[in-house]
Order: C-alpha cells, then structure tokens, then sequence
C-alpha cells in the first residue's frame, strides 16, 4: 500500500488557510465537529495555524446532538477532539430548541434531508447569535466536486459561486471557510489515523439503512472521485481549481437571501426549509 504522507498533506491544508485568508485577527470561528475524521481535520489545522501564527482571534469547537438515537460516543469523541486542540467545546441539543428527530423521522420525507436541513440552519443561526463571524466545516474537495457535477447535472449552476474556501457572509449568513477544500476524504482520514486523533466512524446513526438506499448513488459518486484520482494524480487539485475560477465568475449572479417571514434567517424563498419541518410536526 501506498505510504501516506503526512507533511505533503499539512502542506495543502495550511496553504489553503494562508492563502484564501481563512483566519485573521479578530475573528470568533465556529468549528461544527460532528464527531468524524473530516471535521477532527479541520479543526486540527484551524487550531494549530492560529497557535503556530499568533493570530489574534476566538475559535470554539461545537457540536448539534441530535437525539438519544445517536450513541453518547459522538459527543464524546467531538469533546475529546476540542480538548485536542485545546479549544472551548460547546454542545447543542435539538431536544432543548423543541425539535423532535423522532417525530421528523416519521414525516414523509427522507429523514437524511430533513437532518441535514436542520443542521445547516442551526450551524449558521447559532454561532451567529454567539458573535462568531465564521463557521468552518469538514468539507472537502471529494465533497464539492459531487455537489458540483450534481448542480451541472440539476442545471443549478448558479449554487456554483458558493463553492470556495471562502464564502463571505452576506447578511445574516455568516461566513463559510473550508480548509479542507483542496484534500479529499480519504486523506483526511489517513491524517487522524497517522496522528491517532479519536473519530467516529460513518455509520453512529441508526437511521443509516435509510441513508444507505438513499446514498447508495452518492457513494459511487465519492468512488468515482477516488478512482480518477488513482491514474490523473492531480485531478482532484486541478478540478478545485476550476471551480474557484468558476465560482468567482458566477459570484455576481447571486442574489441576497431573503428572511424568512417566520424565523427571520436567511432563506431564498418566502419559509425557511428549516420553518417549513416545523410546521409539520406541529
Ligand atoms: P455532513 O453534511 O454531515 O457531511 O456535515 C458537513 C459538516 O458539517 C461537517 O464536516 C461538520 O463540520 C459539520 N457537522 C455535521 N454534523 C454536525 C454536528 N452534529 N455538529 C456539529 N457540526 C456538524
Ligand atoms: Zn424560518
């Protein structure tokens, strides 16, 4: 098997972090640690440039619990990977904001689309109401390279301009960095496991038979990104190249989010996604 390299790897993350500017004094960054190798690597690198650097900012490491139906060991091991870096962890639970995942589960739409509706709503709302001005997450190039061929494919080109390491925030949208953008998943994974960083593997959640039929597409996308990779080496380098180069063209073409006539977050239509489950679990 091929030696994985683990210098050649912080190379690309850190450069990723100088060069797009993802930190700069005077930030409070939210990194969303959902228990996985991805976000563990995000915060590993985020934590260690403001250490190594001196920079003059706030970073909290956080976690959405989701229910009783998720085992205790993904919190656990997201507060393990915040004492790692030696950064304030804080929790959130969906019991205590009045959501109810069991009921949600039963709607009849997929559970995986309403979880991650939810969790996206409470990643930007909450660090926000906390003073944070950036959230950083664990996506990766693997990542935005399915989401870009499904926008070309749904005709969603506009989506396009979004996908960068760093998106600004606009309004009440705070602002994305993604310091993963030029690794893929699987580096990320050979990374924690190099440097012993604890992480859940994919399959804590026991709606995962649901997700696996329903993801069964999504995963032979991720393959397909992988196997390119093994005979055009720097494919997946090149390709997050062209989507920056893209995503700036496109920049200008977005058009500012509205707010919800219920919550008041952030939302291209007239409802949130978010507000929109919660009516019918009413
Ligand atoms: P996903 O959509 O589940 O692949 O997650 C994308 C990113 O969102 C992850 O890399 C994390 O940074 C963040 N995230 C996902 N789930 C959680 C969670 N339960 N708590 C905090 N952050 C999360
Ligand atoms: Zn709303």
């Amino acid at each position: 098997m091929e030696k994985f390299d683990t210098e050649i790897y912080s190379k690309k993350v850190l450069k990723t972090i100088r060069k797009y500017r993802l930190v700069e004094n005077g930030d409070k960054i939210f990194i969303g640690l959902s228990g996985g190798k991805d976000s563990a690597s995000a915060g590993y690198f985020i934590s260690k440039y403001v250490k190594e650097n001196n920079v003059k900012c706030d970073i909290i490491g956080f976690h959405i619990i989701l229910g009783d139906f998720i085992p205790k060991d993904v919190e656990k091991t997201a507060r393990k990977q915040a004492e790692i870096f030696g950064i304030p962890f804080k929790t959130i639970e969906l019991k205590n904001l009045g959501i109810d995942m069991e009921k949600i589960s039963k709607l009849p739409r997929p559970v995986c689309s309403s979880c991650g509706t939810i969790k996206r709503y409470l990643m930007n709302k909450i660090p926000r109401e906390m003073g944070g001005n950036k959230l950083c997450t664990g996506h990766h190039a693997d990542d935005f390279i399915v989401f870009f061929f499904k926008n070309i494919l749904g005709g969603n080109i506009s989506w396009i301009s979004k996908f960068t390491p760093l998106l600004p925030g606009r309004n009440k949208s705070i602002a994305r960095i993604r310091p993963l953008f030029f690794v893929g998943g699987n580096e990320n994974k050979k990374f924690c496991d190099a440097l012993k960083i604890p992480y859940i593997e994919e399959n804590a959640c026991p709606y995962i038979s649901i997700k696996k039929r329903i993801d069964k597409r999504r995963e032979k996308w991720y393959e397909t990104v992988e196997s390119i990779s093994r005979w055009q080496p720097n494919f997946r380098y090149q390709m997050m190249n062209g989507i920056i180069s893209l995503s700036s063209h496109l920049y200008s073409n977005l058009t500012e989010p509205k707010e919800c006539k219920i919550c008041g977050e952030p939302t291209d239509g007239e409802i949130c996604a978010f507000c929109k489950i919660l009516k019918e679990i009413k």
